[in-house]
């Protein structure tokens, strides 16, 4: 029989008391300690357990592992990483940040209601509108950063999902706010926490249930891997998961896993090196006449500097920005020499997104309006290049216009 690692509350407390006592940067390396000192060869690095399926000792009995669809060692010691880095008791590994938002909703059955900020991933967007509705699912796409939840709530709302900052908006939802509704409504709060990363934010502490991230993103940091996770804190939606993974198969692969584990480690240090650059580009953008507005939570005096600093330990490193024209913004995006204009975030490489046509191509004109998503306004994702040589290539393509 499968031993679910879920089934192993009592040693997994234990394990979690060990290593939570650990700080973040410890912990983006041996956040699972402990199947590091089962290793017999000594190996540092944790191996990539290629293998679809385990032999069973004898029939009612496991290692623990069955069949790599249910259960795999490299993706379960990423699972571990993820778990202590988020606060949560489970982490559950997907082959994307949409495979996991796409799992998560299945929590839920036809005829629930969510309500979401206006602002999200398009992907989300999209998933929500074409898939989950189809489902049965309702969604309400409200602005929860000026519009109160609570009105929108009705008896058959299960769960308020949010991203902050927004993507690509930048706008600062309070966590805490929310959680305070959904504690006392019985509802779910979801909290996409792709932008921000564990690092600068963990929005269990803050009374969230279910984090999402894009592991695409910061958590891998390369450009190179695909990758999503869903941490939750409450053990009946990691066993409602555990179904849901080992029933539609949209799991991480080993090697993807051991990749997202590796890019784990350097989290801190590629953190704080893209937020550094990306406060010198803001402060670039903000002297430069021909960029009209610019959108980085951590501009002092701006709609969500004080919320982001109450509930994180930093702004990140996403920088969205208008120009003064959509003939400029196009102009940039051809002009940078070395900043590709290229689609994603949360990498090493600086890339510079054009959301109206890219990430955001499937949202609905009349909503992209509203949420201020124009043809002049571009997304910027710092990496960790030297600041002087970005800024040196966007005035350079600004200058030339
Ligand atoms: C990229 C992204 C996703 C989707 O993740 P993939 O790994 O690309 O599938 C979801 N949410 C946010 C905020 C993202 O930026």
């Amino acid at each position: 029989m499968f031993v679910s690692p879920i089934s192993e509350v009592g040693n997994k407390e234990r394990a979690t008391v060990i290593i939570m006592s650990l700080e973040f940067a410890t912990r983006c390396i041996y956040g699972n300690k402990e199947k590091f000192e089962k290793d017999l060869t000594g190996a540092i690095s944790f191996p990539i357990y290629q293998s679809a399926t385990f032999a069973h000792p004898e029939l009612g009995t496991s290692t623990g592992f069955d069949y790599s669809r249910l259960q795999n060692p490299t993706r379960e010691q990423l699972e571990k990483v993820v778990a202590s880095l988020e606060k949560g008791i489970d982490a559950v590994a997907f082959s994307s940040g949409m495979a996991a938002i796409t799992a998560l909703m299945e929590i839920f059955k036809p005829g629930d209601h969510i309500i979401t900020d206006a602002d999200l991933y398009g992907g989300s967007i999209r998933l929500f509108n074409n898939i989950s509705e189809k489902n049965g699912l309702t969604f309400s796409h409200i602005d929860l950063t000026s519009e109160d939840a609570e009105k929108y709530i009705n008896e058959n709302t299960k769960a308020i999902y949010v991203e902050t900052p927004t993507n690509p908006m930048m706008n600062v939802i309070d966590i805490r706010k929310l959680a305070r509704i959904t504690k006392e409504r019985g509802l779910l709060l979801i909290v996409d926490n792709t932008f921000l990363s564990p690092y600068f934010q963990n929005p269990l502490e803050l009374g969230a249930d279910i984090v999402v991230h894009s592991g695409t993103k910061f958590l891998g940091g390369h450009n190179d891997t695909l990758s999503g996770f869903v941490v939750t804190n409450l053990s009946e939606i990691s066993e409602k998961l555990r179904f849901i993974i080992k029933t539609v198969g949209s799991g991480l692969a080993p090697f993807d896993s051991w990749l997202i584990l590796r890019g784990i480690k350097t989290l801190p240090i590629r953190m704080e090196k893209s937020q550094e650059n990306a406060k010198a580009i803001v402060e670039y953008l903000l002297s430069e006449p021909k960029v009209k507005k610019v959108y980085y939570p951590g501009i002092e005096g701006s709609k969500g500097y004080e919320i982001c600093k109450s509930q994180a330990r930093g702004f990140g490193s996403m920088i969205t920005f208008e120009v003064e024209s959509a003939e400029l913004a196009k102009h940039i995006l051809k002009e940078t020499k070395l900043i590709p204009f290229a689609e994603s975030l949360g990498g090493v490489e600086t890339l510079l997104t054009y959301p109206y046509t890219q990430t955001h191509a499937d949202v609905p004109e009349e909503v992209r309006k509203a949420n201020g998503i124009t043809d002049c306004v571009l997304r910027l994702s710092a990496g960790i290049e030297d600041s002087k040589d970005l800024i040196d290539d966007i005035r350079n393509a600004i200058e030339s216009f």
